[in-house]
């Protein structure tokens, strides 16, 4: 049986009715990996035995899948995010040795919903990027073209599940990092609001943007991982104390009446004539649907890169100041004093885009800049949100395109940082907004490359955002394509 290509519900189903073995399921990702992957990339690390052993005791009996709809399903974890007595590297050489001494809140919440680790995946360092590429250890392939990259930051999460090596994952956005590589990988991808999901156990990047989301095959899927991890922590502060609706539960009914918003802003020239075309296609299926379209305006989103590029490096040079070479992680061997190891571990250990946000942070951050960049920035962003606000006075939800480009070559934009980071202007001003989003599948480049949706709701809406995802993607087919992997 084809067990790699199926959505968790449906493995699920297959499980619980004894079609399908659990110890199968997991061997036919295992063997997919060690065939695949060395190809791809999409991998860190991967827990063989354990996984193997965990999925016994579903056979065996001892442990039952009536749990939870994730109970038995294979899933992957993004580097940046703490499994007990693991490696969390988050794709750096400063973490390269380090094993988390406790769980994140989410893996503790899937482990206890019954799912089963198969490995750790690939990113950009500590998540800064678009590609993957900035990831210290291997660079991640596009399934759909290998010479291409997978997006980023959570590229290995995607490639991951686009290429069956896994039923479902985890991955982080702070700017994109979950919708844009899922758009490139042709899953679907997404991002919680902000205090929805606790960030308990996730290595911070920017702490006032991380989140934490599910990367998976269907938005059925999606809102079984979001069910799982979503919720009030004491742990987190910033994660918030709302009743979690039924995510699955609110799938089902229909979007007629539903008023969608298409921002102009985001039809711009610039974007890849068959990204606009396909998201403009996807915007007729709604109104098909019975959804009733209105033209929005999101103002002040082309500010939206400038902030977030303040923003988040100066987020990012504060909470890296942690990795000093003393209390953990790489510690340069001949440092003559205090400073000189600091410094000399820090060199080592960071890779060149971290070393460039910790110096556009500091910069901003400093005395006599603050104002004039970070205030300013901060500014910015609450018009950026309030735009939203706004928005969805008008209408209920927005529909756009993730990113106004698909896959590109790997190399094609890593020496150009600038290239790189405009190519985020559709993802970072949700992020910088704190509201949902979502990156669905919705058509093909003549090349073959996967195309994403991008459906925004406002915050802790999450169960609309993926009801509109559902019933697009169920009056479409693109979701059940896969690449061509053997
Ligand atoms: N590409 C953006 C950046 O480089 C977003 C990354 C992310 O969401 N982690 O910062």
């Amino acid at each position: 049986m084809q067990i790699h290509s199926f959505p968790i519900h449906r493995i699920h189903d297959l499980l619980e009715t004894r079609q399908i073995g659990a110890v199968e399921t997991v061997s036919e990702f295992l063997e997919r990996i060690s065939a695949i992957d060395p190809g791809l990339n999409a991998y860190l690390a991967t827990f063989g035995e354990k996984a193997i052993e965990e999925a016994k005791l579903y056979d065996s009996g001892a442990r039952d899948f009536s749990a939870s709809p994730l109970a038995g399903a294979p899933v992957a974890i993004k580097d940046v995010i703490a499994i007990k007595g693991e490696l969390t590297t988050c794709g750096s050489r400063i973490l390269k040795d380090f094993v988390s001494p406790y769980n994140a809140t989410v893996t503790e919440k899937l482990r206890r919903a019954g799912a089963i680790f198969l490995g750790k995946t690939n990113l950009d360092e500590f998540a800064m990027g678009s590609s993957t590429e900035n990831s210290a250890f291997v660079k991640t392939r596009n399934p759909w073209d290998r010479q291409r990259v997978p997006g980023g930051s959570s590229g290995g999460s995607a490639a991951a599940v686009a290429a069956g090596l896994c039923a479902g994952a985890l991955g982080t956005d702070t700017g994109g990092s979950i919708r844009q590589p899922a758009s490139f990988c042709g899953v679907v991808g997404l991002k919680p609001t902000y205090g929805r999901v606790s960030r308990f156990g996730l290595v911070a990047f920017a702490s006032s943007l991380d989140q934490i989301g599910p990367i998976t095959r269907d938005v059925e899927d999606a809102a079984i991982m979001l069910q799982a991890i979503a919720g009030y922590d004491p742990s987190d502060s910033t994660s918030v104390d709302l009743p979690v609706p039924q995510y699955r539960a609110a799938l089902k009914q229909s979007i007629k009446g539903l008023r969608l918003g298409i921002p102009r802003e985001y039809f711009i020239e610039g974007t890849h004539p068959e990204v606009e075309a396909a998201v403009r296609t996807a915007i007729e299926t709604c109104s098909r649907l019975g959804a009733t379209i209105v033209d929005i305006s999101l103002p002040h989103t082309e500010y939206g890169i400038a902030a977030y590029y303040i923003i988040a490096p100066a987020e990012a040079s504060s909470n890296l100041a942690r990795y000093d070479g003393v209390k953990y992680g790489h510690r340069a061997k001949n440092g003559a004093d205090l400073l000189d190891t600091y410094r000399k571990s820090r060199s080592e250990g960071f890779g060149a885009e971290v070393k460039r946000r910790i110096m556009l942070g500091t910069y901003v951050l400093s005395a006599g800049y603050y104002d004039a960049y970070y205030k300013k920035a901060s500014q910015v962003r609450t018009l950026i949100r309030r735009d939203f606000l706004e928005a969805f006075q008008k209408c209920d939800a927005i529909l756009a395109p993730v990113s106004p480009i698909p896959a590109f070559k790997l190399g094609e934009k890593s020496n150009d940082p600038l290239q790189m980071y405009l190519s985020d202007v559709f993802t970072l001003p949700a992020s910088l907004a704190g509201i949902p989003g979502i990156s669905v599948p919705c058509g093909f480049t003549t090349e073959h490359l996967p195309i994403g949706l991008q459906i925004l709701g406002p915050h802790f809406r999450e169960e609309l955002v993926l009801r509109v995802a559902h019933q697009f993607e169920q009056a479409s087919s693109f979701h059940l394509l896969a690449p061509e992997m053997e």
